[in-house]
């Protein structure tokens, strides 16, 4: 038992950038290796003491939320729902740490209520993409059917970018991806499931990019990446990498069948006088140099124009 015990609580040290249990009175039971680097605190500094009146979290206004609203730690013993916040809690050097926390009611070997507290700081990745797709979601420049940037906030990070590249020399590279034989997979599935791989795709593609890289739907089935801070020579083994995972992801349909599909990618790197519409075509021609060679490939230019 006791094995089982030191079993999973080296997957939670390991698994988690922060992970914590908290009893029915709000104590602290476990605390992880990945907790204690966040916040300061080491196991033997909390277990056993109270979340709220340790860190006293507050909501982005200040206000403390254990005092002001009902305790988002109570609330979910309470109504046993997965319940996620974004507040500041108070580091152990006194500073206060802007974080990401999701809690989920867990019930432990010998059946005390338990809830699991999961935390990342701002600054992990995985927080800085769900706060990017909230401020474009806020903005209305995502693409509604799937979920990622639309053209119009392609179009103003390429004009920053180009601006970056144009002052300060900062390379940046740019895909053009366009989904092969698209118009047979409508045709022999109905227009849905070509929603469905489209949403795939892009899936696909966010979760295989860096927070501050970007992707965004062009048109129908085109998609255009900024891949920023890129060596000119790993530029095709990025891009053919992007290109292999879009060939393994597979929809699997309701009558069981497993479909796929295949990209053809253009990609080069952008230069000091291109404009918005001379990169994107640079790279569209590339995107059809790479179907004409027979689609799934990459055809990339990386010399200075
Ligand atoms: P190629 O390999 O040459 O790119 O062939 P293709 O069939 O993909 O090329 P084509 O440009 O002829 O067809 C693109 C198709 O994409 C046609 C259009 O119906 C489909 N399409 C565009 N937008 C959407 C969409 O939002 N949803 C679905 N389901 N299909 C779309
Ligand atoms: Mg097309
Ligand atoms: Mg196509």
């Amino acid at each position: 038992m006791l094995e089982t015990v030191d079993f999973y609580r080296e997957i939670l040290d390991n698994l988690y950038d922060g992970i914590f249990f908290v009893d029915t009175d709000g104590r602290i039971t476990y605390w992880n290796k990945g907790s204690a680097s966040l916040t300061g605190y080491s196991a033997t500094d909390v277990v056993g003491r109270n979340y709220c009146d340790l860190f006293k979290p507050l909501d982005k206004h200040g206000n403390n939320l254990c005092e002001t609203s009902i305790c988002p730690i109570r609330r979910v013993l309470e109504s046993s729902l997965v319940n996620e916040v974004e507040a500041y809690v108070c580091h152990k050097e006194g500073h206060l740490l802007p974080i990401s926390i999701r809690i989920a009611p867990v019930r432990e070997v010998e059946q005390h209520f338990v809830v699991a507290v999961e935390i990342h700081s701002s600054n992990s990745p995985r927080y800085a993409m769900r706060q990017r797709l909230e401020e474009l979601q806020e903005m209305a420049m995502h693409d509604p059917l799937t979920g990622i940037a639309n053209r119009r906030f392609v179009e103003i990070s390429l004009a920053a970018r180009l601006e970056e590249l144009r002052r300060y020399g900062f390379s940046f590279a740019l895909l053009f991806t366009d989904v092969d034989n698209f118009k047979a997979v409508n045709d022999t599935y109905g227009h849905s499931v070509g929603d469905r791989i489209l949403k795939m795709i892009s899936a696909t593609l966010a979760h295989s990019l860096r927070s501050f890289d970007v992707i965004g739907r062009w048109g129908g089935e085109e998609f255009v990446t900024l891949l920023v801070n890129i060596q000119p020579a790993d530029l095709f083994t990025l891009s053919d990498r992007l290109r292999r995972l879009v060939e393994k992801s597979m929809l699997t349909i309701e009558n069981g069948e497993t479909i796929g599909v295949t990209v053809s990618i253009g990609a080069t790197v952008a230069r000091v006088g291109d404009t918005i519409e001379t990169l994107v075509e640079r790279a569209d021609k590339l995107m059809f140099e790479s179907k004409r060679r027979g689609r799934n490939l990459v055809s990339i230019e990386l010399q200075e124009g």
